[in-house]
């Protein structure tokens, strides 16, 4: 028996079968652009041996107009037909089934050429949209069409129509983007017309015996979305148009409300996917942070949906599904919701990663081969650098010792893990745990390896992590100044006041810390709703709370201070940012740029401006918190290269500056690759 009978059940779809309810979602990884078909067919083959019960594809452009940005892959000619192939084979060859998304960005698209139902810029993409005629209209639905058939040509077992996110298609279904007075718009019949008519046209393209889904935008969270009557009015036209599965987009990209973030509760939109079943009679997906198999169980169990979705955590693991199925879901990498390495990666031109799994989307370049001529290794500290280095040199075979003078793993980590909306970072230090206990790892918490210690190890590596920087401001001994290890690790007292020095990463985690009273809201799902104004769409257009957001008040009075000038959280997540600034201004937080400073004393935090360090302030603080960045705790590196041992020094005792846990697991686990 299972523990998850659900989620492990096989869904027949009549002329065909799919071996369980998990979906890979759609993501955008930046591979087939490189156009290097066999890592393409690699990262998607590994997936399918990890027995996903399907996959889909990131989105691909039916035309040059709807690519999301000029040069986005597609299947826009027959000669496209032969790279696709290469991954439908491997696929197969693997035991998967695998659907191509068919992405039309619309209004989204990153171009001067691109085209929409009414002339409205997105807030999002510096370029209008050109209204297309009847004509063009028809151009793009036979574009669609002809991308599907060329998907069944190569091989796929479906197509994902995409319906949602507030591209193309989406854009017809709302007055927020559809002026239109003709046959496309108007009535809610004539604006939903033309996802309706690419669907009919989809599947009289391909026959019966092929996969389509239809991505259905069931809460837009943007004014003037659509109603719940309108969502249904649709699923039902989708369904009677030809469509095999319905599957869930939650929010339009220009939303102001996080639907993916880590700070967003677990499965915090399965609730709207819930209220679709019995309203069609073919099955449908939900989506959006669900990522364990417990949650995923829970939410089939409870009759949320008919499959569960999932995109981010099969980058974190290809094995997700075998590992549940096997006993072993303690082993699964987390997905933490940071879109760290993936989505932050996809906006700035890079290839996706996962912070979590360094592999992912590299598997043809990062191979953990077996060892030939297993080795003693040493290893300390176990922070992320440390841990990830242990995993993947244990798995290849060597025998891993990793010693920390801590009594508990994680380093950092255990820190993070202290912010509300960062729960994830529990979940990501008990993976460790697990899977370097099950890869057989030596773990000696509660000491302190030396340069004696280590010259009995064939290998050193040291990641000894980080300490806090001295930002040397007068007064800084005083017994209302903390630093953020004394606030974040040791729960130091904290005043009503509080000034913050330094607005970086762990800056921005204070602040969110100490604007926070009891329960996180990404604990509480009504809660985070009140906060972000997020409504029930039955009742208000989109989902958009009438009331709009309603954050509970910060319990303290909060300022955060940087001597840049530039706009707080500026280096912070490309797509995580705005989120944490929306959070503190939320909670009335004080952000101030350009200071000095000066001394601090009993009253608080004084400052200055400019150069010149005139107009002195004071900031008005019972406590100053010191987040002024890292440097690396080297003492060991140092004493051994003085004793003439050889080390590998990675992680923050490496580099400091910018040190995340994206890099430091990076580091090790491709240091353990050619140990
Ligand atoms: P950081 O992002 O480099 O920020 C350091 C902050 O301190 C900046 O605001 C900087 O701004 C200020 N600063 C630097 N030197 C200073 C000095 N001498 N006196 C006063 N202020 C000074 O470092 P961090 O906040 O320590 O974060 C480290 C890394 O961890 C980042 O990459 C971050 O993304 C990541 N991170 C870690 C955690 C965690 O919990 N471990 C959490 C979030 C993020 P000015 O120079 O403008 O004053
Ligand atoms: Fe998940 Fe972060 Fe990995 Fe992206 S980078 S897949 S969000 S853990």
């Amino acid at each position: 028996m299972t523990d998850y009978p659900h989620l492990l059940a096989p869904l027949d779809l009549g002329f065909t079968t799919l071996k369980n309810r998990v979906l890979m979602g759609s993501m955008h990884t930046g591979l087939e652009e490189t156009k290097d078909w066999n890592r393409v067919a690699t990262f998607y083959a590994e997936r399918a041996a990890g027995d996903v019960g399907l996959m889909v594809t990131g989105g691909m452009a039916p035309n040059r107009e709807g690519g999301v940005f000029p040069g986005a892959a597609g299947l826009y000619t027959d000669e496209d037909i032969a790279n696709h192939r290469v991954v439908t084979d491997r696929v197969h060859g693997a035991g998967g089934k695998i659907a191509m998304q068919i992405l039309h960005a619309g209004r989204y698209a990153y171009s001067p050429d691109c085209v929409g139902p009414s002339p409205v810029k997105s807030p999002i993409s510096p370029f209008p949209p050109k209204e297309l005629d009847e004509e063009g209209i028809e151009k793009q639905i036979a574009d669609i069409a002809t991308a599907a058939e060329r998907a069944r040509a190569a091989g796929y077992d479906g197509v994902e129509v995409m319906g949602s996110e507030g591209y193309f298609l989406n854009q017809f279904l709302v007055t927020h983007t559809n002026k239109r007075t003709d046959r496309w718009g108007g009535s809610y019949e004539n604006r939903m017309r033309l996802p309706v008519e690419v669907v009919k046209r989809v599947r009289g393209a391909v026959g019966d015996d092929f996969i389509v889904i239809y991505r259905l935008s069931m809460i837009d969270l943007i004014p003037n979305g659509s109603t719940w009557d309108e969502v249904v009015m649709l699923a039902k036209a989708i369904e009677q148009a030809g469509a095999t599965i319905i599957n869930t987009g939650i929010g339009w990209h220009e939303a102001r409300i996080p639907t993916i973030a880590t700070s967003v509760p677990r499965r915090a939109f399965t609730w709207v996917t819930q209220k679709l079943m019995g309203e069609v009679g073919i099955p449908v997906i939900t989506s959006n942070r669900i990522n364990t198999p417990e949650v995923a169980e829970q939410v089939l169990a409870e009759g949320c949906a008919d499959m569960v979705s999932m995109a981010r955590p099969f980058l974190a693991d290809s094995q997700f599904v075998k590992k549940a199925a096997t006993g072993r879901s303690a082993e699964i990498a987390p997905c933490i919701a940071c879109n760290q390495a993936c989505l932050d990666h996809t906006f700035s031109g890079k290839i996706s990663s996962c912070l979590v799994n360094p592999r992912a989307c590299y598997e043809t370049e990062l191979v953990y081969a077996p060892t030939e001529t297993a080795k003693n290794i040493a290893i300390v500290g176990a922070g992320p650098a440390g841990l990830s280095t242990a995993l993947v040199a244990a798995e290849r075979g060597h025998r891993v010792t990793v010693f920390e003078r801590d009594t508990q793993i994680g380093g950092q980590l255990n820190m993070a893990k202290q912010i509300p909306g960062k729960e994830e970072f529990f979940g990501l230090v008990d993976w460790y745990a697990a899977s370097i206990s099950a890869a057989g790892v030596t773990l000696r918490l509660g000491e302190e390896a030396d340069v004696e210690t280590l010259k009995g190890f064939d290998e050193a590596i040291i990641a000894t992590g980080v300490a806090p920087r001295d930002p040397e401001i007068p007064g800084q001994d005083g017994s209302n100044v903390l630093s953020y290890i004394d606030v974040l690790r040791h729960k130091k007292p904290v005043g009503d006041r509080v000034a913050i020095v330094g607005a970086g990463g762990i800056g921005f985690d204070v602040a969110e810390f100490l604007v926070h009273e009891g329960e996180s809201p990404t604990e509480n799902l009504e809660t985070w709703k009140a906060e972000w104004g997020v409504g029930d769409p039955e009742l208000q257009r989109g989902g958009l709370a009438e009331a709009g957001p309603r954050p509970e008040p910060s319990p303290r009075q909060v300022t955060l201070l940087q001597r840049k000038a530039e706009k707080h959280g500026k280096r912070l997540g490309k797509t995580t940012g705005w989120i944490h600034r929306a959070a503190l201004k939320m909670k009335k937080v004080k952000m101030v740029g350009g200071v000095n400073y000066e001394r601090i004393d009993a009253d608080g935090l004084h400052i200055s401006f400019g150069e010149a360090r005139d107009n002195p302030t004071l900031i008005e603080a019972d406590t100053v918190v010191l987040c002024a960045g890292q440097v690396p705790a080297r003492g060991l590196a140092d004493a051994l290269e003085a004793a003439g041992v050889a080390c590998h020094v990675i992680g923050g005792a490496d580099v400091a500056a910018e040190l995340d846990a994206k890099r430091a697991i990076d580091q090790g686990s491709r240091l353990a690759a050619t140990l």
